[in-house]
């Protein structure tokens, strides 16, 4: 009330009475301005210009009077309060005014009661809209809050604690098929759960009315047909007294999320699946591709070296080098199979690099001068080392050399070794260039991708795969380098490699601090007159001969089939080395006859030279845990095979 100025209008007559009144009001302490009318016709217009907040009307004046006045006032507004002031009207017309709806009735010759029947009564007036305020601004919430409830994308279900629902909204019904009608006082888990769901459900909904929220997912049975998957948040609602009355639940549909992800569950197992056969098929397709190399190669390498005729001659190197070109295929496959798969095992030591970048270049020395191209090496320094795994290093190198040869018909190639020092970092810098072909620059980021190549298709106008420089990129970046590459259509390419330097002042040694790939410390003392004995536990008639053949002058080789007929054969004569395919017919594998082997009497120190088609990561490490002492894959070399049994026999 403080604060407010009211508005009064009175309906009087005499002007005088008037003032009387609002002298009155003022005293009784009231804030208001007032407006004094005696016709009908005024009072109706002030009722909707001057908005009065209360009427004193007298009960009788000449034109008009005061219940026609109160009359009006109660249709314009039931909540204006009506006062009477009069001093003709005797005590029952005052109790009538009451009757008819006034507020109150004050008699002129008692006015000293007339402020406090007005304060009152504005008093309860602005009660009375106060209430109504409240009662409209919670009606306004509640139709916000249940707008939104009923809109929401997500269904609301309210239940006692018994489970019986008591309210659901649109939603919910919809996602679930259901009229609201089917569903209030239902209790939940039996109408929308199977069987087997409904005590898990039971459960989950005690843990909520013990006062945890709990969020929960539950598969749910619609009206019709099928179920949804629904991640439910619940939470417990209380009462006055603070006791639990049942709970509140908000159900997502997340049916096609759980599909969405049991659909990536299951790829995922299918892929590693896949990875699984593909490894196996790859270790199989390795093997059986390895072991009638052996015979294309090894025998091509013997007609090579003993046929006269040239014609003839040359029709072996041609098998030869068709072999070594299947084999080197393989290879590349295989090792692209291994960097996909992360399989590849690294060997990384201190490498000197000048020293591989010349052997790596004799080997093309013959290719080079067929084609009329110059090979230039120059080495700035005879030092610089890194650390870099032997094979993937030098692959990388030929790769890049053999390419160059392999792109460019006239010219010469260029391999530049160099240092340089990038942010306080010193590189070894290896720079292959050749005036050959050139890439354009739309290809050369391609042709860094797996089976890319510039010419592709049917009119392609080089051999290859595409995989050498896939695998080149994969090696010098699992070894910390980089790779960038600078071509000109028409002018040449140089393919740069880049390896963080190893800053060393025994630069001369490094080289000898490299891991050997073979061991060879298995040395065995031969009597210089005798040739060796050696055992060759191998079924496959081509690995056979060509071993036979390869080692024939340096060593005598006796062939046997299986396992158990090598053991049988050890036990009945000594022999110095045993070369064991692993793969073998009959009941017994190679690892199993070198343990049994080993274990005869005097072999416990016999060098054993695992020779096998399984050539994938791991093998060899498998095969020299198992009791060999050296390993060779097969297809090799001529030069391999003989070099690793004349280092081991000391002949
Ligand atoms: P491949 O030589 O077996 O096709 P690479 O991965 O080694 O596979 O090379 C991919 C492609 O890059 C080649 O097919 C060729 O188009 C291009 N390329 C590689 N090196 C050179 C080079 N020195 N000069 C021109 N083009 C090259």
């Amino acid at each position: 009330m403080e604060g407010k100025i009211y508005k009064i209008l009175i309906v009087e007559d005499i002007p005088s009475d008037a003032k009387l009144m609002e002298r009155n009001l003022k005293s009784a302490g009231l804030d208001f301005i007032s407006k004094r009318v005696e016709s009908e016709e005024c009072f109706l217009q002030e009722l909707n210009e001057f908005l009065p907040d209360l009427i004193l009307a007298d009960y009788k004046l000449p034109s008009f009077d005061g219940l026609t006045a109160l009359k009006y006032s109660l249709q314009y507004d039931l909540n204006l309060p009506v006062i009477f002031v009069s001093g003709s009207i005797g005590e029952e017309f005052a109790i009538g005014t009451i009757k008819a709806g006034a507020k109150d009735y004050v008699f002129k010759d008692n006015l000293q009661k007339l402020g406090p029947a007005v304060i009152r009564a504005l008093h309860e007036r602005d009660e009375i809209f106060e209430r109504q305020r409240a009662e409209d601004e919670l009606r306004k919430s509640e139709l916000r809050y249940r707008t939104l409830i009923e809109r929401m994308n997500e269904g609301i279900v309210q239940v006692d604690v018994n489970n019986i629902i008591l309210f659901v909204n649109d939603r919910f019904c919809k996602m679930m098929g259901y009229d609201e009608s089917e569903l209030l006082k239902k209790v939940l888990h039996k109408i929308l759960l199977d069987q087997d769901k409904q005590k898990f459900f039971i459960e989950k909904s005690k843990e909520v009315i013990e006062g945890k929220s709990e969020r929960f997912e539950v598969e749910m049975k619609k009206k019709d047909d099928g179920y949804l998957v629904m991640e439910v948040s619940a939470a417990p609602i209380f009462d006055n007294r603070n006791d639990v009355i049942g709970s509140i639940g908000i159900y997502s549909d997340i049916t096609e999320r759980k599909e969405a992800e049991q659909a990536l569950i299951d790829s995922k197992e299918k892929a590693e699946e896949m990875n699984r056969l593909k490894t196996s098929f790859l270790a199989n397709m390795s093997h059986e591709l390895r072991t009638p190399m052996i015979g294309i190669l090894g025998f091509s390498q013997l007609l090579y070296d003993e046929i006269k005729d040239p014609v003839l001659k040359e029709n072996a190197r041609i098998i030869y080098d068709s072999g070594k070109r299947l084999t080197e295929t393989l290879n590349q496959i295989l090792d692209l199979s291994r960097i996909e798969s992360n399989k590849l095992v690294m060997n990384l030591a201190p490498l000197n690099i000048a020293d591989i970048i010349n052997d790596s270049a004799k080997i093309f020395e013959t290719v080079v001068s067929k084609k009329d191209l110059k090979l230039e090496i120059n080495i700035s320094n005879n030092n610089l080392s890194s650390n870099l795994d032997r094979r993937m290093f030098t692959h990388a190198v030929q790769n890049l050399i053999n390419n160059a040869i392999k792109y460019t018909d006239s010219g010469k190639i260029t391999i530049n070794l160099g240092e340089e020092t990038i942010d306080d970092r010193d590189w070894v810098v290896i720079s292959v260039a050749d005036t050959g072909i050139g890439i354009d620059e739309k290809n050369q980021e391609i042709i860094f991708e797996s089976f890319r190549q510039v010419s592709e298709g049917l009119n392609r106008k080089f051999e290859g795969v595409g995989l050498g420089l896939t695998i080149t990129k994969k090696f010098v970046e699992l070894m910390g380098g980089k790779i960038t590459l600078q071509s000109k259509i028409g002018s040449g390419s140089t393919f740069i490699i880049k390896f963080p330097a190893i800053i060393s002042n025994i630069n001369n040694d490094v080289h000898m601090m490299q891991t050997k790939e073979i061991q060879n410390n298995n040395k065995v003392e031969i009597k210089k007159s005798e040739k060796p004995e050696v055992l060759y536990v191998e079924d496959d008639l081509a690995s056979q001969t060509v071993v036979s053949l390869f080692l024939g002058h340096i060593c005598n080789v006796t062939i046997t089939p299986t396992g158990e007929s090598a053991i049988r054969m050890a036990k009945e004569k000594h022999y110095d080395l045993i070369l064991m395919d692993v793969n073998l017919e009959g009941r017994m594998d190679g690892l199993e006859t070198t343990k049994a082997i080993l274990e005869l009497p005097g072999y416990k120190d016999i060098p054993v030279i695992a020779i096998t088609a399984y050539a994938m990561v791991g093998d060899k490490e498998k095969f020299l845990a198992g009791g060999c002492t050296h390993y060779i894959s097969k297809p090799f070399e001529r030069s391999q095979l003989v070099s690793m049994v004349k280092e081991i026999l000391s002949v």
